[in-house]
């Protein structure tokens, strides 16, 4: 085995907290070495911020000669959201044009992690406002422009760099410090939990964008209460939001079970009882009616000055128009958008199969609708098999042959889901036409809908929600 090459370095230089940026800065400072050699020598990347492998941070340890519960401290932090799924924040990509910094730790040569995540405000340790240094830009590699950037940043505040004094900062200690870390490492267990039982989840649905860093804190908050102390330093504490839980029962759970193993998940349950046809008021049909009516309050006369190309989806489709020139056919203002997405069960128009299906998805509806009859959740209505299959195919909505039977043990379940996705879709299309009215290209659609899951408790099921604290729902329930 080729033995490593002795560096200069000593056991207790790698700093609590530190970030790879500033460790690489002194590694090459003390090593004489540029910053591209050190990475490679180092293989470690200030641009990656992912807890390194166990292999990697002995070798580490081995080469640096520091103790290896200390390289995997600096290296692995245990305050990471790794298999928290989606509670988790967004992963922390430190942007390799600037630099997010603390100026009183840069007095003491030091730089952490934490001052490149987006969630955190403030300097855990000083609790001042972080700073932001622009790279100015070069050729070269992005991650060494970053490493040399930050070399000549930290040469102007400390005399002493790439050596120390040795003056106890950080500590582990540290008030502010330890609490984060000890909140966010129960936070991330918390929501790893979670994760576990989690059986369901409300689509992914890009279009309306991903969750914001206030609805991310608001449901941590919610499964772990944060100490008062560390709340300052957060960009974002997602105070406005609330969580609204039902509970159902094991019965439920059995059923459900029983038509995944018939090959029916949830997801399929649900795209065919949101578009069943039912006399009640509170039929999913009868729920997305109201919420269209609800969004048609705001248009009695189109005053848009957008209109989206016809056939275009979600891409550069959309042109500006002034209001007096009026709609052309084949083309929909945002309003018109809005609704289609409603009626569409909150898809983009297209993904409909009431009208016109595509063969194929003519073929999966009667797979599907003959899989749920013969489960016994649905029954064909006595008015609907005048035509054979075949020539029933793209002459009306094929969905409104059944019915679903009311004393499925779901029923209760699928209603409140959808209940729940259509105020969550009303509200996420609310918020993109107001900010059109704003003056926002209709392009922009970071406007996220409530999370709604679905978990395994002792005792059968708990559906879940998290959505912004509105003044009709009551107090807000404190996380
Ligand atoms: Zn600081
Ligand atoms: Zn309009």
């Amino acid at each position: 085995m080729v033995p490593l090459p002795s560096v200069n370095w000593w056991p207790g230089n790698l700093r609590l907290y530190e970030s790879r940026l500033s460790f690489l800065a002194r590694f090459c400072a003390l090593n004489g070495l540029n910053a591209r050699s050190s990475m490679k020598f180092l293989d470690v990347n200030p641009e990656d911020d992912t807890p390194l492998a166990e292999e990697a941070l002995a070798r580490l340890s081995s080469v640096l000669h520091e103790p290896l519960p200390h390289v995997r401290r600096v290296f692995a932090p245990p305050a990471s959201f790794a298999g928290c799924g989606r509670y988790a924040p967004p992963p922390v990509t430190p942007d390799p044009r600037r630099i997010r910094y603390c100026k009183a730790c840069s007095r003491h040569g030091y730089h952490s992690y934490l001052h490149e995540t987006s969630w955190l405000s403030r300097c855990p340790f000083h609790l001042t406002p972080l700073e932001t240094a622009e790279i100015a830009p070069r050729s070269g590699m992005a991650a060494a422009l970053k490493v040399e950037a930050w070399q000549r940043l930290i040469q102007a505040s400390s005399e002493t760099w790439p050596r120390y004094w040795d003056d106890g900062f950080p500590t582990q200690e540290h008030a502010q410090m330890a609490s984060l870390t000890a909140w966010l490492t129960r936070a991330g267990q918390a929501a790893a939990r979670l994760a576990q039982a989690e059986r369901w989840r409300s689509r992914d649905r890009p279009f309306f964008g991903t969750p914001s860093l206030a609805q991310v804190f608001g449901q941590l908050r919610t499964l772990e209460a944060m100490p008062a102390q560390i709340a300052p330093l957060f960009t974002e504490l997602g105070n406005e939001w609330c969580v609204e839980r039902r509970a159902f029962p094991w019965s439920t759970r059995c059923e459900l079970d029983r038509l995944q193993q018939l090959g029916l998940g949830l997801d399929h349950l649900l795209d065919f009882y949101r578009r069943i046809e039912s006399p009640s008021a509170l039929s999913p049909l009868a729920r997305i009616r109201a919420a269209q009516d609800r969004l048609k309050t705001r248009h009695d006369i189109c005053h848009c000055q957008w209109e989206l190309v016809d056939g275009a989806w979600e891409s550069s489709g959309w042109i500006s128009v002034q209001a007096e020139q009026g709609m052309r056919r084949g083309f929909a203002c945002p309003f018109e958008v809005a609704l289609a997405e409603l009626e569409c069960g909150w898809e983009p128009p297209g993904t409909d199969l009431s009208r016109n299906p595509s063969e194929r998805e003519w073929r999966r509806f009667l797979i599907v609708s003959h899989a749920l009859q013969e489960a016994g959740l649905i029954r064909p209505r006595p008015d609907a098999w005048a035509l054979p299959e075949a020539e029933r195919h793209g002459t009306h909505d094929v969905w409104r042959d059944y019915d679903w039977r009311d004393d499925s043990l779901l029923t209760g379940l699928l209603d409140t889901i959808i209940e729940w996705e259509i105020a969550s879709a009303l509200t996420a299309l609310t918020t993109w036409l107001d900010a059109i009215d704003r003056g926002t290209h209709p392009f922009v659609r970071g406007h996220p809908q409530h999370s709604i899951r679905l978990g395994e408790t002792e005792d059968g099921l708990s559906l879940v929600r998290w959505q912004p604290w509105s003044p009709t729902q009551g107090e807000p329930s404190v996380p």
